[in-house]
């Protein structure tokens, strides 16, 4: 067989044109979302004031398992994908392994991340419902610049609520957000009746996705015309991050490669379960057994050390409950390097499948050993990658170092979910020495699972 190129960068024409939804092969779903008013299980109607119809549908449908994607969704795909798979020949051969290391690199768009890939067909969708504008949230802040890219394109006001302590460290990530002609606000902010609760309970707080959250929700459904977005956690974004896998199956079948461990980082969970998707098929009918790890920090260990119970999204406690790994909408994280990390709970659909044990395993790593890996890939590939995607980097390293020592070629596939160069403040700390590991005892856990919802005959 010829050699295997290091860039494999499929047609155009070959790009998949139809996202997989994995619900549609999953034996057994994950639980129902509840209304909190009646603890009853919502109805797709339910989620009109907040979500867009179409959205909506695609949240609530565990039957269909192929959706096409609307043309006007692929032509901006196009713009910036296929999205290349590489292998990753210098790392191995600095590792001195006889693994065979892919990546899928999602970092070649301006928002620097696999982010894109759900905020073009939600403004997409908006806009063909006639929406007078969009609301969100930010963490780290490349889901806010990947939606204020979509909306611009389809002339969409938007207003991101951006964590503050992302606000205040970030302000080149806030200006171009700004730039696609969004407004930015720092939340907890006056500008909602949540953010004032949290801001008088709490006034010195950084902020927390979950806040922010809550504010984006209470600023759409107060105001005529207008929905919420989310960039991760639900089943629509999971459904759009598919195109990940889909591609990268397609690329891999070209070169009779398949892949016997799949690893991603996972903060909400929407990266990971695009880029398992199609394999993820494979498993559940069947035809194939590829081992599936989810990456965390050791700071927001979800799915290492979480519950598996009925939760709120976020911190104001206004969404549907999810049943999900959590460690409780009041969890507070520490401020780790990773923001897009940074979340108390866990895709449902990804929950359900590692409750299951689909998704094989779920590993956490302190920060300065993700780091140290980072540092390392950016020699070796020549790509500076986000504090995120480098823990996914992290588990890759150790599991082609394991094959090193056993002599086994397995092959490897890794998310390589953006870049990193709003994180040089991050990569400082790390050059300079001064990087601490925080990792939360149980005792600082506690009070995050105190405030689970309690759920009358399923969950007390
Ligand atoms: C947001 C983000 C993540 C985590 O989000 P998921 O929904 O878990 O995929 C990972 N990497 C980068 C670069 C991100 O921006």
């Amino acid at each position: 067989m010829a050699k295997i190129p290091h860039r494999l960068t499929l047609t155009e024409d070959q790009m998949p044109t139809q996202w997989y939804n994995m619900r549609a092969d999953m034996k057994s779903l994950p639980d129902p979302m509840l209304n909190p008013a009646t603890m009853k299980p919502i109805k797709k109607e339910d989620l009109y004031p907040i979500f867009c119809e179409e959205l909506a549908a695609q949240e609530m449908d565990d039957r269909t398992a192929f959706f096409d994607i609307p043309g006007e969704v692929l032509d901006i795909y196009k713009m910036y994908r296929p999205s290349p798979l590489t292998r990753a020949y210098d790392l191995e051969r600095y590792l001195d392994t006889p693994a065979h290391i892919y990546f899928k690199f999602e970092g070649n768009n301006t928002s620097g991340s696999h982010k894109l890939n759900s905020a073009v067909p939600q403004a997409y969708y908006a806009k063909k419902q006639g929406l007078k504008g969009l609301t969100t949230e930010t963490g780290a802040g490349q889901w806010g610049t990947a939606l204020a890219e979509a909306c611009a394109f389809f002339h969409i006001p938007l207003t991101v609520f951006m964590v503050k302590g992302s606000y205040e460290q970030k302000p080149y990530r806030r200006e171009i957000i700004r730039t696609f002609g969004a407004d930015v606000v720092a939340s907890p902010s006056d500008t909602t009746e949540v953010g004032r609760a949290i801001l008088a309970a709490n006034p010195g707080t950084s902020g927390s996705l979950g806040c922010a959250i809550s504010e984006a929700i209470e600023k759409a459904t107060k105001n005529a015309g207008y929905r919420y977005v989310l960039g991760s956690v639900l089943n629509q974004v999971v459904l759009h991050q598919s195109i990940i896998g889909l591609e990268a199956k397609i690329a891999m079948d070209m070169i009779d490669e398949y892949p016997d461990i799949v690893i991603g980082c996972a903060g909400g969970g929407s990266n990971l379960a695009g880029l398992i998707a199609p394999f993820m098929r494979d498993k559940l009918r069947g035809e194939k057994n590829p081992y599936f790890i989810a990456v965390e920090p050791a700071s927001c260990p979800s799915m290492t050390r979480g519950r598996y119970a009925y939760d709120f999204c976020d911190t104001g406690k206004v969404t549907p409950l999810a049943k999900m790994y959590t460690l409780g909408s009041g969890f507070i994280p520490s401020p780790n390097h990773a923001g897009g990390l940074r979340y108390h709970g866990m895709s449902p659909i990804l929950s359900k499948l590692y409750h299951d044990g689909y998704l094989d395993e779920a590993r956490s790593y302190e920060q300065s050993k993700v780091f140290e890996a980072a540092v390392t890939f950016a020699k070796v590939e020549t790509i500076l990658p986000a504090p995120e995607s480098s823990h996914a980097i992290r588990c890759a390293m150790d599991e082609a170092i394991k094959c090193r020592e056993t002599g086994e070629a397995k092959t490897i596939l890794f998310g390589l979910t953006g870049t990193g160069y709003f994180d040089m403040a991050a990569y400082q700390s790390y050059n300079d020495g001064t990087m601490t590991d925080y990792i939360p005892t149980d005792e600082d856990l506690a009070p995050g699972f105190a405030s689970l919802p309690k759920v009358s005959g399923i969950q007390e």
